[in-house]
């Protein structure tokens, strides 16, 4: 550090000092300043605490006289300093008044908050139905091995199901993968991965080379139940799905199984709903006609059936002991019905106009 500098202590000197401290508090544009300017004015290397550094190289005769200036300039500079900070807080305070008022008469600029997908919302309150029972949801992936698609679950080699009108083959020719075509492989991946006895259900996406129609879809959503367990019977699928029609379409909603066929089923249902508009009335002499059964009464919903041996074996479950039924349905038919649909392209046009008024549901 340099040696005190006596000169800094003269009377023109001080006011100087004054003056240009002054000079540079009332110039500040703002608060941001502050702290540089009172360094450079009142710090410790300022020319006030300079001077009275020096006031130890005066004589002893000089120092009051010396030290009352100092004191002076100092004062006068530190209140100027006050002063200048107490306008600049106003300022802003002023400003920020202005600057973030608030007019509460304003509208508010709502964005819109879009609606989940019914497609979303009816396979989650499926799926609640079956794990208020117990049952545990499963997934499996949309590409899918051929032999989990179809072999397993019973489908012969030359199955027309195979062909290319029905079921979307993924590159290169020969890979053995395909979209799967139903979410029966979920059915098959439980039963080879989980433990005895399995209550599953599988809500999912599915693909099919159809053409996009008014009631088709090349892309569609299934959902699919499997129990496996010993002692099984058709008592339990037909209890089952009467508990299932009540929880999506109202409690004495009455189901029926028609004989049918499907390979990995045996014996094998379809399975109808009473028609939830005439409630099977049209279907009775003197009945007025109705148009969403076609009079008969009955609307056809999914397919069903007892699990076949071979799929079992297939899967590592020994028929003699284990016995199991499996059931599945299409989602967007299910929604159809419940919501009276009448387009299934509706579902998947992304038309906020159509999904918004399922947004208040779940
Ligand atoms: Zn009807």
């Amino acid at each position: 550090m340099s040696a005190p500098d006596p000169s800094l202590l003269d009377p023109s000197a001080l006011e100087a000092a004054r003056d240009e401290a002054l000079a540079a508090f009332a110039a500040l544009p703002s608060l941001d300043e502050l702290p540089a300017a009172r360094t450079a004015h009142l710090g410790d290397r300022s020319p006030i605490a300079l001077a009275r550094r020096a006031l130890g190289t005066l004589p002893t005769a000089d120092r009051a006289d010396a030290g009352k200036r100092v004191n002076v300039v100092l004062q006068a500079v530190q209140a100027a300093f006050d002063a200048r900070r107490v306008e600049l807080e106003a300022d802003r305070d002023a400003r920020v008044l202005v600057e973030e008022a608030v007019d509460v008469t304003v509208l508010p600029g709502r964005l819109p908050v879009g609606a989940r997908h019914p497609l979303t919302t009816l396979q989650e309150r499926i799926a609640d139905v079956f794990v208020a029972m117990g049952w545990e949801v499963a997934e499996g992936p949309e590409v899918e091995h051929e032999w989990f698609n179809f072999d397993a679950l019973n489908f012969g080699g030359d199955h027309p199901a195979r062909e290319m009108q029905d079921t979307l083959f993924v590159a290169p020719e020969g890979s053995g993968l395909v979209l799967r075509t139903h979410t029966s492989p979920v059915q098959v991946r439980s039963m080879l991965t989980r433990e005895l006895p399995i209550y599953v259900v599988c809500p999912g996406r599915t693909f099919r080379a159809d053409a996009l129609d008014a009631t088709h879809s090349p892309v569609f959503s299934q959902v699919e139940g499997l129990c496996v367990a010993e002692g099984i019977t058709m008592a339990h699928l037909r209890g089952t799905l009467d508990h299932f029609a009540a929880a999506m379409f109202g409690e004495g909603m009455r189901t029926r199984l028609r004989p049918s066929y499907f390979p990995f089923t045996e014996p094998s249902a379809e399975l109808d709903l009473q028609c939830f508009e005439c409630r099977g009335v049209s279907a009775e002499p003197g009945g007025e006609p109705c148009r969403v059964c076609s009079s008969e009464g009955w609307i056809e919903w999914g397919g069903c059936g007892m699990v076949n041996p071979a799929v079992l074996r297939a899967c590592g479950v020994d028929p003699e002991r284990y016995s199991g039924f499996a059931f599945g349905m299409g989602i967007e038919r299910t929604l159809m019905f419940r919501h009276g649909v009448t387009d299934i392209r509706d579902f998947y046009e992304g038309d906020q106009r159509f999904t918004l008024p399922f947004g208040m549901e779940a």
